[in-house]
């Protein structure tokens, strides 16, 4: 099953996502279906409140990403209640965009190094490192589950300018290819 995406202006997007157990309702089917749904939409990760839910489940697959500088063979993950614990490195501008907020891209600056504690699919607990591309992908990625988009990341004066568009966004002026669905209307 593919999922429709939540657009800015959803509020399942703004809210601090709850951790779940092992007794959440079909979640191998549930994770499944998010990874479908972020194939079809032609994301790198998908987290669980773009899809209407919000618990801590976050999906990654950069194993097609094709890079000199870093290796993505291994980089289709599952996240599952997941917790930064350090961030540090050096702070990287890079350009950003959202499956949620569609059409716009922007520049984010992000610490290039994490510490993540996290369980996987079968609730194994991992306590790792990511660094470069990775760690800018799993922040992003980890600000969903927090109710942050990367819009709220970018300086005053480009949040100033895109304001409007945004606004647009959320009352469905875009066009992609993938289902959506926009706030309710009230
Ligand atoms: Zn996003």
């Amino acid at each position: 099953m593919i999922f429709p995406i939540y657009i800015i202006g959803a509020s399942v997007l703004r809210k601090k996502a709850v951790k779940i157990d092992k007794s959440y309702p079909d979640l191998k089917e549930l994770i499944d279906n998010m990874f479908n749904t972020m194939y079809s939409s032609e994301g790198v990760g998908l987290a669980a409140p773009q899809t209407g839910k919000s618990i801590r489940l976050v999906v990654i697959d950069g194993t097609e990403i094709e890079s000199d500088d870093e290796d993505f063979s291994d980089f289709k993950k599952v996240f599952i209640n997941a917790e930064i614990l350090e961030r540090d490195g050096k702070e990287v501008s890079f350009e950003e965009g959202c499956l949620s907020i569609p059409s716009v891209r922007e520049d984010v600056k992000r610490l290039d190094r994490i510490r993540i504690k996290y369980q996987d699919e079968n609730f194994k607990w991992h306590d790792d490192v990511f660094e470069g591309f990775k760690a800018r992908v799993i922040q992003h990625e980890y600000d969903h589950l927090e109710g942050v988009l990367f819009t709220d990341r970018i300086s005053p004066i480009r949040r100033r300018l895109i304001k409007n568009r945004l606004q647009a966004l959320s009352r469905g002026k875009f066009d992609v290819k993938y289902k959506v669905r926009l706030a309710s209307k009230r």
